[in-house]
């Protein structure tokens, strides 16, 4: 079977690095991939929000199957585009058609979707510019902090938690009246603020049967400590020490059977993955927010811990025989640390030249944002560069491993967290 994966980061590298492991797979493509994604598949040089092209190269390359990493394509219906168009109904997909997108596309659509089907999440109103002054009264009458999210896609910008009513009301301003996210802010929904633990669990499903991934928990802010802005994400860690079997059984009757219950109930036939960000609430979980596809950095330990062959589980999931698949996972424990570059979250340079991967030993080295100078020289090419991720029977020995690696890279202005994992050693103790 030929298989093409879209898109760039360490997510997709991961997903490549696995997949290139399977007897299943005979050629397999990323678009457009990194440095590390050219290892061990073919690179080619198309954009996944081209559909056009996405589809001339999949005809080109005989593909049968197709993994969408970003959830870009996903809200804009790439799976619909395969769909309507006959020369390329062979070819399958893995991720939901633009009706299951809006789950993450849209955060209005999917409060309206947890309410209706009963599953746990924040209260929320939602309010447009033509409901601004009866929004701005409410604001004032909510408890701090208080949580505002842009309705539709804002590159992980659009969450805003306001410790106080005036930056609600300025942020409030900012999405409905000078329309600083764009169409995507057009709609705001405010929430009442969670208090807990966050991680996210991660399900697989063929749109009749699902398999629960192994979780995860990540670390967002830029600084130790989870301190400053908040970034596409600087390390992760698989299993949850605080997510016990009661916890994830909990997850599993409250959130992911009526989730998926829901979507069939609205016809929506959803195959591909959906990322649950919940919050741990004294054991009780609530839903934060549904992302369509595999979060990244979760992937990168998420995957090393899935021992089962990954291009049969993503056979089976567009086949709809996913029931039959017996997903094996590994006990040990996965840690990653994010390599950045200099600046990010904010302005940075590309084109460091990047040295000391073969130097790198006892981790997966996933890239992230990295390409080729010339025919040799890697360099950074993106505000993530690189992650490591460690595996062991210990956290602290995962820790460990994953840290060592971190020091090992070298480019100008690299950046990384030192406490990846840490917070849950002290919690384990
Ligand atoms: P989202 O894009 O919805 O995941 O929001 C980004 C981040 O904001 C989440 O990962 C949480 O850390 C935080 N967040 C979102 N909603 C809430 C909430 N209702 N209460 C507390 N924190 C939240």
């Amino acid at each position: 079977m030929n298989i093409l994966i879209l898109g760039s980061g360490g997510r997709e590298h991961a997903f490549a690095w696995k997949i290139a492991q399977s007897t299943l797979c005979d050629n397999l493509f990323v678009a457009p991939g990194n440095a590390g994604t050219a290892l061990v598949a073919v690179n080619i040089p198309v954009s996944y929000n081209d559909f056009d092209g996405v589809a001339k190269a999949a005809l080109e390359h005989n593909i049968e199957l197709i993994i969408v990493g970003p959830e870009e394509p996903l809200v804009n219906g790439i799976v619909d585009y395969f769909e309507s168009r006959a020369d390329l109904s062979k070819i399958k997909l893995i991720g939901p058609n633009k009706a299951g997108a809006q789950l993450e596309g849209s955060k209005d659509f999917s409060k309206n979707f947890m309410q209706k089907y009963g599953i746990p999440t924040a209260s929320s109103k939602t309010f447009t510019a033509d409901s601004l002054a009866i929004g701005l009264e409410y604001l004032e009458t909510l408890p701090l902090p208080i949580v505002l999210k842009a309705d539709g896609l804002a590159a992980g910008k659009g969450v805003i938690i306001a410790e106080k009513h005036a930056e609600a009301v300025e942020a409030f301003n900012e999405m409905l009246v000078d329309g600083k996210f764009g169409a995507a802010g057009n709609k705001v929904v405010v929430e009442q603020f969670l208090k807990g633990i966050e991680l996210s669990v991660f399900v697989l499903t063929d749109g009749e049967n699902y398999k629960i991934l192994p979780e995860a928990k990540d670390y967002k802010r830029i600084g130790e400590n989870d301190t400053g802005l908040n970034t596409g994400g600087m390390g992760a860690v698989s299993p949850v020490s605080f997510a016990d079997s009661n916890f994830l059984r909990k997850v599993e009757e409250k959130v992911v059977k009526p989730t998926l219950h829901g979507l069939n109930s609205e016809g929506i036939k959803y195959v591909g993955f959906i990322f649950i960000g919940l919050m741990n609430i004294k054991g009780e979980p609530y839903v934060i927010e549904y992302n369509v596809r595999m979060g990244d950095p979760e992937t990168e330990v998420v995957l090393p811990r899935i021992q089962s062959d990954f291009a049969m589980l993503m056979a089976s999931t567009a086949k709809g025989t996913l029931n039959d698949f017996d997903i094996k996972i590994s006990p040990q424990v996965a840690v990653t640390t994010v390599l950045v570059s200099g600046g990010y979250p904010g302005d940075y340079e590309k084109g460091k030249v990047i040295t000391g991967s073969e130097k790198v030993e006892d981790v997966q080295l996933f890239h992230a944002g990295t390409t080729f100078n010339g025919n040799t020289e890697v360099v950074t090419n993106g505000g993530r560069v690189m992650a490591m991720t460690g595996m062991a029977n210990s956290l602290e020995n995962a820790v460990h491993k994953s840290q060592r690696a971190a020091q090992v890279i070298q480019y100008e202005g690299k950046y990384f967290r030192h406490d990846i994992g840490m917070d849950l050693i002290r919690y384990n103790d």
